[in-house]
């Protein structure tokens, strides 16, 4: 079996502020192997972002400090010099970011962004470049490219936009896209294209794909395997299928339960993410889970465990000896709503 593409092992991300020290990420493992799409998926300040942005160290050092292993294609990234990691970002390894108006130099027209990038990368010709550039337009989608290459970011909607930003992220033939949130910014339809798009784009350039999402539904449409993140630490991970299914961790069923597409009320969680300067000694998600104990609030996080092939899961319930069955059925009265839990003790 080869290895995977990325793999992450132990990643640490803090911050210092004046308040104290922020851990946004919390020593946490993941892989994605050649052509797969992973999903990490929670709720805004879950830490995803700066996890998968510790990946590439785009966080600022200081006042951000990033830890642990990132190999990628066997090289460890946090451990590689600048000059080389420059090269690795853009051209083996591609980022899409939530918003392309943010993204893109309003000054240059989008065609022109396009083929810098690829003078950057690849040793050709402005005529070359512009050739390609327009390939790219069109292959993502933007009609009549050779046109629209010579549009300014303002004068493209923000589907084309988006669009525009994948194109460039493909000028260097990556073997891994991060796509954090891409289609937050843009209506259903539009993001039921885009995900189609990117979709279509990793069958065709072989990609793996890292995604970032707090949106179930994206998940279930493009993800091989999902990685659930809640307040700096992984909750849950599987196969896509298996998590969907019989999501195992309380706070994965909560967020499933948010979705009225996957069969969901729509609500919300009750209670807010812990703050991360001072997050709770046990279980990250203790404060808000219906079925917090005793053994819930001390020793950490608990150990992750395997629930089914692939599938694994921190939370006590899964413990030796434990029935994990009760987390079928909500205790009554025990559902908090704020970060203090107040029922549910052993
Ligand atoms: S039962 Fe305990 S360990 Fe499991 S998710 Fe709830 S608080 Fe965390």
């Amino acid at each position: 079996m080869s290895p995977p593409l990325l793999e992450v092992e132990g990643l640490t991300t803090t911050f210092d502020t004046d308040g104290g020290t922020l851990t946004a990420v919390d020593g946490i493992d993941f892989s994605v192997d050649e052509g797969e799409t992973v999903c990490i998926v929670g709720e805004s300040g879950s830490g995803k972002t700066v996890a998968t942005e510790s990946i590439t160290r785009l966080v600022r050092e200081p006042p951000g400090r990033v830890a642990g292993t990132v190999r990628f294609k066997g090289r460890d990234l946090l451990a590689m010099p600048d000059d080389e990691l420059r090269e690795v970002r853009g051209d083996d390894i591609a980022h899409v970011f939530q918003n392309p108006q943010e993204s893109m130099n309003h000054c240059y027209t989008v065609g022109w962004q396009i083929a810098e990038a690829l003078r950057i990368h690849r040793d050709v010709s402005d005529d070359e470049a512009r050739a390609r550039a327009v390939d790219l337009l069109d292959r993502v989608g933007i009609a009549n490219a050779s046109a629209r290459f010579d549009d300014y970011p303002h004068e493209l909607s923000g589907g084309q936009k988006q669009r525009a930003m994948i194109a460039m992220a493909l000028v260097g033939d990556p073997d891994l896209l991060i796509a954090d949130e891409p289609t937050t910014a843009l209506d259903v339809t539009v993001q039921a294209q885009i995900l189609r798009l990117l979709d279509e784009l990793q069958a065709e350039f072989g990609m793996g794909v890292l995604f970032v999402t707090h949106d179930l539904g994206v998940v279930a449409q493009i993800a091989d395997r999902v990685v659930v993140m809640y307040a700096g630490k992984v909750m849950e991970r599987g196969g896509v299928l298996d998590v969907f299914d019989r999501p195992a961790h309380p706070y994965t069923r909560r967020l499933l339960d948010c979705v009225p597409e996957l069969g969901g009320d729509g609500g919300g969680i009750p209670g807010t993410l812990p703050d991360p300067r001072d997050p709770p000694d046990g279980c990250r998600f203790a404060p808000r889970c219906a079925h917090a104990e005793r053994a819930c609030r001390t020793d950490g996080q608990p150990e992750e465990i395997d629930v089914r092939p692939g599938q694994r899961v921190s939370c006590v319930h899964y413990r030796d000896g434990r029935d994990p069955s009760v987390l079928d059925e909500d205790p009554p009265g025990a559902e908090p709503d704020s970060n203090e839990v107040t029922s549910g003790d052993d």
